[in-house]
């Protein structure tokens, strides 16, 4: 793996790097220190149509290797990235700012979806019944769709574009990726190391940009399928482009998540799930825990030990291990999050932990401490939108029945988490809660790559979630075969 494309960065068509059409660049810098580290062109519709030519020409042979040869790539990709696994973790910490801690659980998040996609012989298999009517059999087969297209956020630069790519891969379609723009680094070298596993040319590219490309990817005629992770109104324009220009799309938006704070609660464990979930990665997770709705009997003791803990968290560079909060990616985003701070204020909700107060030194970042509100309540905006940040709003409520209620009020309906001793109040979180993720005195409910993810309401917009046997299902079509033979 090389590092000489970090600081001009080129696309990746027909297996070699290409100069992109564009004539602009964005600058890629890095959240702790605000270097720079690489420049991406934003490219144009043009190297779109090149990645998706090629893609197409590819997928004519990629389609007809055997399903296991396609997969004994993927155990060599599997053992580069395990090879490469701390270099790779440094990078996301480098463009994306999270703590190398959180950056190393990514890498392996990651791993674990090529692990996925390396079963495909048996996840591909289709379906049978003999003798369905007199001398008649019925099966189902499954066939890769064609070229498929994945468009990735910043928070997750290797583990989003791998619950796309290689399962789409294994299941013989070919896959042109546009990665974020604020993270493309890693992307690159991703790729780079697709092809070093032997991969032939066309079966995966990159193109690098922003609008331009993600819509030239959505109107092209010959890309089947687009597979998006992103916030909530860009996953709705995707959706709805995408839909109607005939492709088959997963939209997986933004988020607000929430926990529901039970008083039999294993009080110290919850307290430290709530802290991992609320301000890991600077909060900036589609799984972060944004609100707690905490029953009142309990309150003041969570509060009590959440504020202690929370206290004594360290902010700063995700490169030493000492920081637990690292910085926000970038300048824009931190002044977004530090109105939704003073909106909070000026609603009325009690700023107990303020964030903004941290080391001098730091304050010419994009740091923010972590933060908490109490009194907040379901018509301020810092508990209706997500604000992707180390801030965490609690609600006191009586009993489980209203923090079900209050949380069923929320437009995103990513993930949702219980604390509890009882199987009862489990179960009943289970049946009553409208979220596609549930946990249960776990902290962040991100299920593992054999089952699916995706959520509900306003955080997804789609009918198949990416990763386990959704993933299948949305990389492949069917053909259902009736036969009688004389
Ligand atoms: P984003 O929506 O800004 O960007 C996502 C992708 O869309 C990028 O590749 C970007 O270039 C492209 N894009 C941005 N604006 C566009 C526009 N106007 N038209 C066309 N394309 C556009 O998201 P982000 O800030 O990079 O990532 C954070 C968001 O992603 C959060 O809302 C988070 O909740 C969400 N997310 C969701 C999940 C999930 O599983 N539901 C996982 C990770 C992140």
């Amino acid at each position: 793996m090389t590092t000489t494309t970090i600081k001009q960065m080129k696309n990746w068509i027909n297996g070699e790097w290409v100069d992109s059409s564009g004539t602009e660049t964005e600058t890629v810098s890095n959240p702790a220190t605000g270097e720079t580290i690489a420049y991406v062109p934003l490219s144009t519709k043009k190297d779109v149509d090149a990645a998706v030519e090629v893609a197409k020409q590819a997928f004519l042979s990629w389609a007809d290797i055997p399903v296991p040869n396609r997969a004994r790539l993927l155990f060599t990709y599997l053992q580069k990235l395990e090879e490469h696994k701390e270099e790779l973790a440094q990078i996301i910490t480098m463009e994306s700012g999270k703590t190398l801690t959180d950056a190393r659980g990514e890498v392996q998040r990651g791993i674990e979806v090529v692990e996925l996609a390396t079963s495909a012989p048996s996840m591909m298999m289709g379906e049978a019944l003999p003798n369905m009517a007199t001398g008649i059999d019925g099966s189902v087969w499954r066939y890769p769709i064609g070229v498929v297209a994945g468009i990735t956020p910043f928070n997750f630069p290797m583990m989003v574009p791998l619950w796309m790519f290689p399962l789409a891969i294994a299941c013989g379609n070919t896959f042109v990726l546009k990665a974020s723009e604020r993270t493309p680094v890693l992307a690159g070298h991703l790729v780079e190391l697709f092809h070093e596993s032997g991969f032939p040319k066309g079966v995966l590219s990159l193109v690098h940009g922003g609008k331009e490309v993600v819509n030239g990817l959505l109107e092209h005629p010959d890309v089947k399928a687009i597979s998006f992770v992103g916030s909530e109104p860009v996953a709705k324009h995707v959706y709805e482009t995408g839909t109607k220009y005939g492709k088959r799309v997963q939209a997986l938006a933004g988020a607000k998540n929430h926990a529901v704070v039970m008083a039999d609660c294993h009080l110290e464990k919850t307290v430290q799930g709530v802290i991992g979930a609320a301000f890991g990665s600077s909060g900036e997770r589609c799984m972060a825990c944004s609100v707690v709705a905490v029953v009142d009997e309990v309150a003041d003791d969570f509060m009590e030990l959440l504020v202690a803990k929370t206290r004594e968290l360290s902010v700063g560079d995700g490169r030493y291990e000492e920081n637990f909060v690292g910085p926000l990616i970038r300048k824009l985003h931190k002044e977004r999050v530090l109105s939704y701070i003073e909106s909070g204020i000026a609603e009325g909700a009690s700023l107990i932990v303020d964030g903004r107060e941290i080391d001098s030194q730091l304050a010419e970042g994009n740091y923010l401490g972590a933060t908490i509100f109490d009194n907040v309540n379901n018509e301020m905006k810092i508990w209706q939108e997500e604000l992707f940040a180390p801030v965490l709003s609690i609600v006191r409520v009586k009993d489980l029945e209203e923090g079900i209620a209050l949380t069923n009020q929320s437009k995103f309906a990513n993930g949702a988490v219980i604390y509890t001793g009882s199987g009862k109040s489990a179960q009943t979180f289970r049946e009553k809660i409208d979220a596609g993720m549930i946990g249960v005195n776990v902290n962040v409910p991100a299920p593992m790559a054999f089952f699916s993810f995706a959520g509900n309401k306003s955080s997804f917009y789609g009918d198949l979630g990416t990763n386990g046997k959704d993933g299948v299902q949305f990389y492949t079509r069917k053909k259902v075969v009736t036969e009688r033979w004389f």
